[in-house]
């Protein structure tokens, strides 16, 4: 069980950062300066907060209040960040052994020991620098292992490999994880980096936590338009709960219905919201609105496109200038035929679109 709960002033910058894990991977996102790093060196020791509590596995490591400040070498963590800082003159062997306790026969044990689950068995005698940057990050990542850690901190740690080595490591990770029944705490800003390697998902903006949940809960059901934004949700647009009914509410934004089936949260007619639909949810229709007969209807003409090999984004405008991002996979792209034909009929699916509460607007009953 870990517990974090860490206030900072650093100049204009505020962090004040709460949440909670359990033997599982948590993945602090957030775009740069959001107060991702400094949460983790506060969980390291290597930043000390102005207030707050930190527990790893019951053990409290740092408690402002009670004058608790436990060292960082004691605190049973790893730490590894993106650019790791291997000894250069020490061979790999005694990079690892470095900081582990015991006798010489017992570090030495060690080091083999992680050093073999990382795959790196047989390079103990190399020095850093003639190894590659995949490498030299096994290295870091197995010194970060042999003190026998309860919880590894890891700093956007494959940022500075190539893609192929990045996801290699990625699901060296993943294996190491469930191998060792490890706490991670991921720091990235990469949301498909998120995407795949959290249990849960934190996710920062300007020093704080705006939501908190299983990975699938917050790309879902993000809480608010800046965390749909965040995590990559394309269209939001704001409007008013026009009607609510037992299958799912009616919002009215900028002249239009929508039909939306929200299943978190009770609305009431009049509430201010914000709707959501991620960019590869939206549906291309041939033939026009009126004939196709679909709720969430409307007809719209491309007005830009972006070719990313595997994926193609779409953007439409509807005649009163309403705006839709669509993403559409290769395959289907080329099999509708969206390069010759430029006006198309969208579907927003009523299951798709995710309805928030806006921003300052009330909470019912209150
Ligand atoms: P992230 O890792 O999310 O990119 P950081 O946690 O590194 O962001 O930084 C958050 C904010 O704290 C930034 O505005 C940064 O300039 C500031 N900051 C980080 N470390 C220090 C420090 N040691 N002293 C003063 N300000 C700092
Ligand atoms: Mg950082």
């Amino acid at each position: 069980m870990i517990e974090v709960d860490v206030h900072r002033r650093l100049g204009a910058f505020n962090l004040d950062v709460a949440f909670a894990a359990a033997g599982e991977t948590v993945v602090l996102f957030g775009h740069s300066g959001s107060g991702k790093s400094v949460t983790l060196q506060s969980v390291a020791g290597l930043m000390r907060p102005d207030a707050g509590r930190v527990v790893i596995d019951g053990r409290v490591v740092f408690d402002a209040a009670a004058g608790i400040d436990v060292p960082p070498q004691e605190r049973g963590v790893g730490y590894v960040v993106q650019h790791l800082a291997l000894f250069p003159h020490l061979t790999v062997r005694e990079n690892v052994e470095f900081g582990v306790r015991g006798t010489r026969e017992e570090r030495r044990r060690r080091a083999s020991e992680v050093l073999s689950l990382l795959d790196m068995a047989g390079f103990d005698d190399r020095r850093p620098g003639t190894l590659s940057g995949g490498q030299q990050q096994r290295v870091a990542l197995a010194r970060a292992l042999a003190r026998d850690v309860r919880l590894l901190l890891l700093d956007e740690p494959f940022s500075a490999l190539d893609d192929a080595l990045r996801r290699n490591m990625r699901a060296e990770l993943v294996r190491l994880r469930n191998e060792l029944g490890l706490s991670v705490l991921f720091v990235t800003h990469d949301l498909r980096e998120a995407h795949l390697l959290a249990d849960r998902l934190a996710v920062f903006d300007a020093g704080h936590v705006l939501q908190y949940g299983t990975r699938d809960e917050v790309f879902a059901h993000p809480a608010s338009r800046r965390v749909a934004e965040l995590t990559g949700v394309a269209n939001v647009f704001g409007g008013r709960v026009r009607a609510v009914r037992a299958d799912g509410i009616e919002v009215e934004s900028a002249g239009r219905v929508w039909h939306c089936v929200p299943v978190a949260e009770a609305f009431r007619v009049g509430d201010a919201v914000d709707v959501a639909i991620r960019a590869e949810r939206v549906i291309l229709r041939r033939g026009s609105a009126v004939d196709t007969g679909a709720v969430n209807s409307l007809e719209a003409t491309v007005v830009e496109e972006h070719a990313y090999g595997a994926t193609h984004t779409l953007l439409l405008d509807a005649a009163d200038g309403m705006r839709v991002e669509v993403d559409l996979a290769s395959r289907p792209y080329e099999v509708l035929g969206v390069a010759q034909q430029r006006t198309w009929t969208l579907e927003l699916p009523p299951g798709d679109l995710h309805v928030m509460r806006a921003a300052g607007s009330p909470e019912p009953n209150s």
